[in-house]
C-alpha cells in the first residue's frame, strides 16, 4: 500500500460503527450541512443496496478490478468484510485535500487503525448503538440482507464495539438529530484546535 504524503493539510475525520448503528445516515446529514467536508468514496466489491448510487456512495467494482488495484498500490488501506472487499483510494483522498477540503471517512476499525498509523492529526469517531437490542432492530429495519448475512453482521458488530477504546470520540446514536449535531460539533471543535490555527495566530502575534 502506498502512503499519502505526510504534509496533508486538511482535517481527516474517520468514522466507524458496527453495521446498522446509523453511521451512513449520520454521515450523510453532516455532509449536507458542512460544505467544506467531503466524503471519501470507498471502492467495494459488494452489490449496491437499494438507493445506493455508484460514484456517490461507493465505487462499485468487480473483485478482479479490486485485486488489480491492490497490486497497483492504489489503496491507502483496504479490508475484507463479510466476504466483500472495501478500500480507500489514495488518489481520491489526495485530490480532495489538494482542493482544500476536509475529508470524512466511513471505514471499519481495521481501516481506521491503518489511517491512524499514517496520519496522527486525523480524528477518530466511533458511533455506538443505544443498546444491543436496538442495533438488532436497526439491522432488520434496513432489511437489505438475507438472515444469514444479517446474523454474521450482528456477530461481527459485537467484536467491533470493543475497538471503541482507542477512538478519540464516541457518539451514542440515541436520537439521529442529536448525533448529527455532535458529529458536526466534533468537526467544528477540531477545526479550532489551536495547533491547527498556528499560521493565522502567527500572522497576528508575529
Ligand atoms: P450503518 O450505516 O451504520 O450500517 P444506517 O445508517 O444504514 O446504518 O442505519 C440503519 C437503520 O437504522 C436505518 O434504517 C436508519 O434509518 C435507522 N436509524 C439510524 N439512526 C437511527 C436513530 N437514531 N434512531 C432510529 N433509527 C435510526
Ligand atoms: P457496508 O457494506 O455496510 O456499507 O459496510 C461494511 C463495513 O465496511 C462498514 O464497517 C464500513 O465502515 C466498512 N467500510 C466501508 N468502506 C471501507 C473502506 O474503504 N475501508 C475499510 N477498511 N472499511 C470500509
Amino acid at each position: 500500500m502506498k502512503e499519502l504524503s505526510s504534509d496533508i493539510s486538511g482535517l481527516l475525520v474517520v468514522v466507524s460503527a458496527p453495521s446498522g448503528t446509523g453511521k451512513t445516515t449520520i454521515c450523510k446529514e453532516v455532509l449536507k450541512i458542512v460544505p467544506e467536508l467531503r466524503f471519501s468514496i470507498s471502492c467495494t466489491t459488494r452489490e449496491p443496496r437499494k438507493g445506493e448510487k455508484d460514484g456517490r456512495d461507493y465505487h462499485f467494482i468487480s473483485r478482479e478490478e479490486f485485486e488489480e488495484r491492490i497490486s497497483g498500490g492504489d489503496f491507502i488501506e483496504w479490508a475484507e468484510n463479510h466476504g466483500h472487499l472495501y478500500g480507500t483510494l489514495k488518489k481520491d483522498v489526495e485530490s480532495l485535500v489538494k482542493e482544500g477540503h476536509d475529508v470524512l471517512f466511513d471505514v471499519d476499525p481495521r481501516g481506521a487503525k491503518k489511517l491512524k498509523s499514517q496520519y496522527n492529526n486525523a480524528v477518530f469517531v466511533f458511533i455506538l448503538p443505544p443498546s444491543i437490542d436496538i442495533l438488532k432492530e436497526r439491522l432488520k429495519k434496513r432489511g437489505s440482507e438475507k438472515d444469514a448475512v444479517m446474523k454474521a453482521r450482528f456477530e461481527r458488530a459485537f467484536k467491533e464495539i470493543r475497538e471503541v477504546v482507542w477512538y478519540d470520540y464516541a457518539i451514542f446514536n440515541d436520537i439521529i438529530d442529536e448525533s448529527v449535531d455532535v458529529l458536526k460539533s466534533i468537526y467544528k471543535a477540531e477545526k479550532n484546535r489551536r495547533e491547527r490555527l498556528t499560521k493565522r495566530i502567527t500572522n497576528i502575534i508575529g
